[in-house]
């Protein structure tokens, strides 16, 4: 009987760093410090410097580092952020905790990132008393594909925004040879266990180029704490910890290895599963990829995915139902139409792919999938039952 392949496994990393982790949580232990000390201080520095960008600020999530990017901003109610809607749920919920409205475009169809030409449209139609309250816009680096920031850029740079990078899902990545993390103002990263970077818990980074909103970062995630005994702001009590900075120190030294694995094993599926109807993750010619997610497109997918399941092959779907057509955010969602969103969340399939996944198992994966497509369509539905 073969071995199940999942869609994503941490035990097998976890024994290969095994004594390092130890080591770096020994560390820890012995300088009896947990919360903003100097695993913390390296840790920033360290990514900051992996990211290309001058400052690194460490929260307890990814989601806060949106919120207290947004905050650093001076964002507030009556103010419009520009984002998409084809993305995980914290990128608008950031959104919505700051009082502030979110306005969704659509996304590329080959890249599944915000589509500059439709910001563009969505201008053109916005009354311009709400055009003129817009004061950020927020691409998403999804799947690990960078969005197209020279344009972005240039529209923000035109219309007076500043630009608020989620890179949670894309730590690496880069865009015309400038990582992500260095290409807006702020840039918010997530190191929740699946992710590229994943930590042994939450934690989150804000990087940023600007000194003073660096220094504004570190207030705002310290309860609004400037020193002891002197409030400025209503801060969060949002700060990584000693120990998953001192782990994911650990980690940093072999991230650029793992994505050189996760383009390696994304280009043997890209081979093992051409011809098949199917649509395969793009590079745009400007980006450089990390595959945080290998996300196919399938007319059938549910079946196709039910058919893998039962060949012991898992599989995830990121996202479902996109933010704009979630209950809690119709209130922003009401009679937009964001055709290539709505296609995309009923297509996508995210196949398994970790640094640690074997070719032989991808090779498994992509037998399965041609299995799948070798059935008559009337029957293939049936298989999968
Ligand atoms: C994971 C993720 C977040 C949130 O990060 P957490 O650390 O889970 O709070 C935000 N945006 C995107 C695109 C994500 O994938």
């Amino acid at each position: 009987m073969s071995r199940a392949i999942p869609w994503i496994e941490f035990t097998r990393q976890g024994s290969l760093l095994k004594e390092e982790l130890l080591a770096a949580f020994r560390e820890v232990l012995k300088e009896g410090q947990f919360i903003l000390g100097p695993q913390v201080e390296r840790f920033e520095k360290a990514f900051a410097r992996f990211c290309q960008a001058r400052h690194a600020v460490g929260v307890a999530s990814g989601t806060d580092a949106l919120e207290l990017a947004l905050r650093a901003l001076g964002v507030g109610p009556g103010d419009e952020v520009i984002t998409v809607s084809f993305t995980f749920i914290s990128t608008a919920s950031a959104i919505c905790k700051v009082r502030a409205r979110p306005i969704f475009v659509d996304v590329d169809p080959l890249t599944y990132t915000m589509d500059p030409h439709q910001v563009a449209w969505t201008l053109k139609r916005l009354p311009s008393a709400r055009r003129k309250r817009i004061k950020v816009i927020l691409p998403v680096h999804l799947y690990g594909h960078p969005c197209d920031m020279s344009e972005i850029g240039r529209l923000a740079r035109r219309e007076g925004w500043k630009v608020v990078e989620d890179a949670a899902q894309a730590h690496g990545a880069a865009w015309q040879g400038r990582g992500v993390g260095s290409l807006g103002d702020l840039a918010c990263f997530s190191f929740y266990p699946t992710k590229n970077l994943g930590g042994y818990g939450d934690g989150g980074m804000v990087t940023t180029s600007s000194a003073a909103l660096a220094a504004k970062l570190r207030v705002l995630r310290f309860q609004g704490r400037l020193q002891k005994d002197l409030q400025m702001a209503e801060g969060l009590n949002s700060r990584l910890d000693e120990i998953q900075a001192a782990l994911l120190g650990v980690k940093l030294k072999h991230l650029t290895r793992w994505i050189e694995r996760r383009r390696e094993l994304a280009s043997l599926y890209r081979k093992r599963l051409s011809g098949l109807p199917l649509q395969l993750p793009f590079e745009a010619p400007r980006a450089r990829h990390v595959f945080h997610l290998f996300v196919i497109q399938a007319k059938e997918r549910d079946a196709l995915a039910r058919f893998l399941l039962r060949r012991g092959i898992g599989t995830a779907i990121h996202y479902r139902i996109p933010v704009h057509l979630q209950p809690f955010y119709r209130p922003w969602g009401a009679g937009l139409r964001l055709p290539v969103t709505e296609r995309l969340s009923r297509q996508i399939l995210s196949l398994p792919l970790f640094p640690e996944l074997k070719p032989t198992e991808v090779e498994k994966v992509c037998r399965s999938i041609r299995a799948f497509y070798l059935k008559p369509k009337s029957s293939r539905a049936i298989a999968a039952k």
